[in-house]
């Protein structure tokens, strides 16, 4: 079988990669001022996939203010809610139309097996972009009964928060662009998209999508190019109301600095360093199975990917034995190979990044319970990995690694204060997951632990539950009522009836 046989829309997919991409700006694709590219990389192999244009302030300048005309535009502010609707369910048809583009794409320029990208990342994104538009017709403020002296008609109304700066990260490119995308659309806004620069790819086609779809120009505009020019650029710029970021703690923290020349509102998804925990009672093959699952997609490059195993001692054996045995059964190579179970890491520094951990860990006393599967050649390849033996103190258990590593820990009958207590012992708040049938168990836990998500016994990503950390993993939520409400400002108006 040829590449193109196990892959539709490759060749589409090749095509865009090779063609020449400018900035999307005020509804057309225009040049980079200063008229420079940079390199993207097909993860699997190290080679140079395409490149893109590199924004700089004076394009991020050109962006804000087609931006800020577009949120002038009567066109776009009087637009009925139905029509903005109908605007987002058409882009999520095209999205849909071209999913095996999209999924080759995200292949090539992330390095995620292609049944991830096509089964998982394209169909999400167009569900968000149907979930958001219906929301677009339901964006309504209440009547307001007050109580102070005199009769008054009083009412809130919602209404968008103006220009926003919308700045993702490479681990779901697609994915995050849209869950910050169809929202902000959806609620009336302005967007300036800033891919990551790893991965700008899918985010440079969708802007011919939503060129297509018949957004009035400016809504939506696209800046590729590097966090610390365009990306802080954006963040720092007057004429932005708002940043809604997804990336690390550490930019985040930049972020929140820079937002402050305007009191910019801003919305972070940040780091995780999610607790697993397998209680006494769970069903312990699909704990183990869950357990892999969390940690192994997508090459552990999930914010919420559960990174922290803690086990009941009665189970404890089986189920590292079991989580390693996944490791090593595990098939690594290119995204595009039929039987290809993880992919590549992002880049060679991230590899780097990642048996960094697992090195330092070992050398401090962690103990390499699987280092599993043959790595392909070339590319940006890391062995799904499972520790035992870290102590609390450990970067491995307190950093999060963002790759395929493990660290397992056991509890014993421990009361359930003190298991919240060793999975609050981060500065993370991202996620949890329960695996137990003890209902009474779960729903305590599930209050003590200081969390974004909690999850019992599995589940995923939704549009319509919303999504976001406690502590450093972030301000704010996505998705759901509370993502769109992220959108809005409230106006009160009261009026005297004389
Ligand atoms: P990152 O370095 O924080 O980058 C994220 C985005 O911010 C990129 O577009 C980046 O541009 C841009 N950026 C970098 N420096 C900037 C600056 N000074 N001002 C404005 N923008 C700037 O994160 P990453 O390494 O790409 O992604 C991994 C991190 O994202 C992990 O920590 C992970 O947990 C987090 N993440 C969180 C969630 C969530 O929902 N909570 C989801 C996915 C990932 P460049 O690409 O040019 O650097
Ligand atoms: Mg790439």
């Amino acid at each position: 079988m040829t590449e193109a046989e196990i892959v539709p829309g490759l060749e589409q997919a090749r095509a865009f990669a090779a063609a020449k991409h400018g900035l999307f700006i005020g509804g057309q694709w225009v040049e980079p001022l200063a008229g420079e590219r940079f390199a993207t990389r097909d993860p699997a192999t190290g080679a140079v996939l395409a490149k893109a244009a590199r924004g700089l302030t004076e394009d991020v300048d050109a962006a804000v203010a087609a931006a800020r005309k577009a949120m002038d535009n009567p066109a776009w502010t009087e637009m009925k809610p139905s029509v903005r609707a109908l605007l987002l369910f058409r882009l999520a048809d095209a999205l849909e139309a071209h999913a095996d583009e999209f999924a080759a794409l995200e292949c090539l320029d992330n390095g995620k097996p292609f049944r991830d990208a096509r089964f998982f990342d394209v169909p999400y994104a167009v569900e968000l972009l149907r979930y958001n538009a219906g929301w677009a017709t339901k964006l309504n403020g209440e009547s307001i009964a007050l109580s102070g002296p005199g009769t008054w008609h009083a009412y809130t109304l919602k209404e968008p928060v103006g220009v926003v700066a919308q700045i993702v990260p490479w681990n779901a490119p697609l994915a995050m662009a849209v869950a910050k995308v169809a929202p902000a659309l959806a609620a009336g806004c302005a967007v300036i998209l800033k891919p990551a620069e790893e991965t700008p790819m899918t985010a440079l086609r969708l802007a011919h999508l939503i060129a297509e779809a018949g957004f009035p120009e400016g809504v939506f505009n696209l800046v590729t190019g590097f966090g610390e020019q365009a990306g802080a650029a954006l963040t720092a710029h007057p004429g932005v109301d708002k940043v809604t970021f997804t990336g690390s703690t550490e930019v985040g923290r930049m972020i929140i600095k820079a937002a402050t020349g305007n009191f910019k509102r801003v919305t972070l998804e940040l780091g995780g360093k999610t607790p697993v925990i397998v209680m006494p009672d769970a069903d312990v093959a699909k704990a183990t199975e869950g357990a892999a699952r969390s940690i192994f997609a997508n090459a552990g490059q999930i914010c919420n990917a559960g990174s922290r195993l803690f086990v009941h001692e009665r189970h404890f054996e089986q189920v590292v034995e079991g989580v390693a045995k996944v490791a090593e059964a595990t098939k690594i190579g290119p995204g595009f190979a039929a039987d290809t179970q993880m992919g590549p890491v992002i880049s060679a520094q991230q590899r780097d990044r990642i048996e960094g951990y697992i090195k330092g860990g070992v050398a401090a006393g962690a103990t390499l319970r699987a280092s599993g599967g043959d790595l392909p050649g070339e590319g940006y390849f890391v062995k799904p990995t499972v520790l035992t033996g870290t102590s609390a103190d450990m970067a491995v258990r307190r950093e999060e690694i963002f790759g395929p590593v493990l660290c397992a820990m056991s509890f014993g009958d421990a009361d359930l204060e003190k298991i919240a207590a060793d999975a609050n012992a981060t500065d993370y708040g991202l996620g949890a997951v329960i695996w137990t049938n003890d209902l009474s168990a779960a729903h305590r836990l599930a209050k003590k632990l200081k969390a974004g998500t909690v999850r019992v016994n599995g589940g995923g990503l939704d549009p319509a539950l919303p999504f976001g950390g406690f502590k450093q993993s972030g301000w704010g939520r996505e998705n759901g009522r509370e993502g769109i409400d992220a959108y809005l400002e409230t106006k009160s108006v009261a009026m005297a009836l004389l």
